[in-house]
């Protein structure tokens, strides 16, 4: 049997094709051909290139295509066929996706590094996430345009109908077999997005690109593309979720493992990891095989933590290839134990030499100083009512959006949610002492690329966005000695938006209006004194609201297009640098906004934060510390008279 190494198959595929035919021939004559093919999966790499936290510019061993390339380098060395995927969601999430953005960045033959760091593992092909229109169509389209490896979308198409990237690939490739006898094989791809890209990057994709639901589009297209393929892969930028099906669904993994024909499924965009515990319990998902529907699948975690790994056996049945075996596993790049983090993986040097440039260029951009801070801002009493650093936020939106708005007789106000709340780690909260500010520490307040957007709404839609708010906390029981629980650990701190320019008291006493899935006690209320300049609001008294482009957009507080005042070009991030330039020096001396509602007797709730709160925290008689949570955290006691 002669050796052919892989790139001489590459090369002279004629004189291969001919010999390859001639071995599946002689094999076919004993028994019938066995191929084991691994497939690699990443997904949800949002820029990580490198093993780096550029919001804490420092080291983070937790992320970075940098280690999950040394674990690809590894899985192709123990497979003798592999094929390499990524979900998308890849030029947006972290400031290095930024720095590139900036005007003159991505100049004309500089590639995006993220592509250039995927170049050099040869990816086979790949599909588009959503956030990959985040800095606009023509962004998007300039950064990947360098990527050597093909992608492919069936269900976003251009404004006419017509597709926008080719909707399948097929893929031809020469697989070795167990007896080495060498075979052709075609490979179909097909990539899905969540629809909802037109809703939540509106302002860039309306008049330009549209969505199809992804089972729909799955059943327009695998009927065509199954008959032409040995190996059908779907890699779906979608989560798992078994809810019942109702139409353009972003989680749709679960159900395209119904459609006929696919034979594996890559998952992503839910940023979590499958085969896996989260996804235990739910019929027709075996969360510790890896399968949905009995589909090979896999999530591999997000910003590089993780690399699918989806190893099948092919069996060569009268002339048709089969899968007759399969295992689905999820390989980490780092051990965690506690706060400890233990590299399972050392950087890769090809990637590394490949982002170098960018990396450095991006950290003397975020280490820039912009402005200075006159007193310290953090984000630990941001659910107790005490914290500055949303006054910030709110003062530079209401700066930027004002003069935007045109001569209005309407009071302007403006909403912000606290993002950094200890979500999965305890350092994840914005904690900057005074003195220099840089634009790492803006990233940090506010680490979404939204953008500034306005909405009008009356008295009455104004007192709902609050409750919808206030479902952030448990209620409370005023004739209870013992402490409770503050906070209700399903309500993510993002939805929690604090609205300046008027007061208000939340009492905790009531049930939420608004909980969970629609939910709702119509007939209580907990948003009590919600007061302008002072004075009662009325129902049909009317505001400008300036917020963010997901609230203006994803409906949900005002459900009315016609609301929207304005949709802004710029992102809140560079309204606070603007604003900051501008200022030079920040004094945030706002009162606030909004306080607990007396509770008549004295009740002790308790939340969670960072250790490093307790100093600003216990500066407050009415808060005690009551040691550690045993997993990092502080736990806290504030007691509400
Ligand atoms: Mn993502
Ligand atoms: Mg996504």
């Amino acid at each position: 049997m002669p050796h052919f190494p892989r790139r001489t198959l590459l090369q002279s595929s004629a004189a291969l094709a001919t010999l390859a035919a001639a071995q599946t021939a002689q094999a076919s004559t004993a028994s019938a051909p066995v191929i084991a093919l691994r497939l690699l999966e990443t997904s949800d790499l949002h820029t990580f290139d490198e093993n780096y936290d550029y919001f804490r510019d420092a080291p983070d061993n937790t992320v970075g295509l940098t280690k999950a390339a040394t674990l690809i380098h590894a899985a192709r060395a123990q497979a003798q066929n592999t094929l390499l995927f990524d979900n998308g969601d890849t030029i947006q999430g972290n400031p290095l996706a930024d720095y590139m953005a900036q005007p003159g960045n991505l100049a004309p033959g500089h590639l995006h590094p993220t592509i250039r760091a995927m170049n050099t593992l040869n990816y086979d092909a790949a599909t588009i996430g959503n956030h990959e229109f985040n800095y606009g169509l023509d962004f998007c389209v300039k950064a990947l345009a360098g990527a050597n490896f093909p992608f492919c979308s069936a269900n976003i198409l251009n404004a006419d109908g017509t597709p926008w990237l080719p909707p399948t690939l097929i893929l031809e490739r020469h697989f070795t077999a167990q007896d080495g006898s060498i075979h052709p094989l075609k490979i179909g791809v097909i990539g899905f997005v969540p629809p909802q890209i037109m809703e939540w990057d509106k302002a860039h994709l309306t008049g330009r690109l549209t969505t199809i639901d992804i089972v729909d589009a799955a059943q327009r297209h695998i009927p065509a593309l199954r008959p032409q393929v040995d190996l059908l892969v779907a890699l779906s930028h979608s989560g798992i979720s078994t809810a019942p099906r109702r139409g353009f669904d972003e989680n749709a993994s679960y159900y395209l493992a119904q459609i006929p024909g696919i034979d594996v499924i890559f998952t992503g965009h839910s940023h979590r990891v499958f085969p896996g515990p989260d996804y235990a319990g739910h019929d027709g998902i075996d969360a510790t095989l890896g399968t949905l529907n009995g589909i090979p699948a896999t999530m591999p975690g997000f910003w590089g933590s993780d690399l699918g790994i989806i190893d099948l056996t092919l069996t060569q049945q009268n002339g048709k290839w089969a899968v007759t075996g399969f295992s689905c596993a999820t390989q980490p790049i780092c051990a965690r134990a506690g706060r400890t983090i233990t590299p399972l993986a050392a950087n890769d040097p090809a990637v590394d030499s490949a982002v170098a440039r960018d990396h450095q260029k991006t950290l003397a951009w975020i280490r820039e100083p912009i402005g200075h801070l006159s007193q310290p801002l953090n984000s630990y009493g941001a659910l107790i009512g005490t914290e500055s650093s949303l006054a910030l936020v709110n003062a530079a939106q209401t700066w930027y959006a004002t003069p935007l708005l045109g001569p209005t007789s309407l009071p302007i106000l403006s909403a912000a949610a606290p993002f950094k709340e200890g979500y999965q780690s305890p350092d994840n909260y914005i904690d900057l002492t005074a003195g220099t500010i840089a634009i790492k520490d803006v990233a940090d307040l506010y680490m979404y690329p939204n953008t500034v957007a306005a909405l009008r709404v009356n008295g009455h839609q104004l007192q709902n966005w609050l409750e919808k708010s206030a479902e952030i906390f448990n209620r409370i029981d005023p004739e209870n000695p013992s402490p409770q629980p503050l906070l209700n650990p399903y309500v993510p701190s993002y939805v929690f938006d604090v609205i300046s320019g008027i007061t208000y008291q939340i009492d905790i006493t009531r049930p939420p209006r608004f909980s969970g899935h629609g939910k709702f006690h119509p007939y209580t209320h907990r948003i009590t004194n919600l007061r302008h300049q002072g004075v009662p609001i009325t129902p049909e008294q009317e505001f400008i609201v300036i917020t963010n482009n997901y609230r203006a957009d994803s409906g949900g507080i005002v459900h009315n297009p016609a609301a929207v005042v304005l949709r802004a070009p710029d992102q809140t991030r560079d309204v606070i640098i603007r604003y900051i330039l501008a200022k030079k020096t920040l004094t945030i001396a706002t009162p606030p906004v909004w306080s607990f509602a007396p509770i008549g007797a004295p009740v002790t709730v308790t939340f969670r934060s960072s250790p490093a709160a307790a100093r600003y925290l216990l500066q407050n008689p009415n808060i005690t510390s009551l040691g550690d949570t045993g997993d990092g955290y502080t736990q806290f006691a504030l007691t509400l008279t």
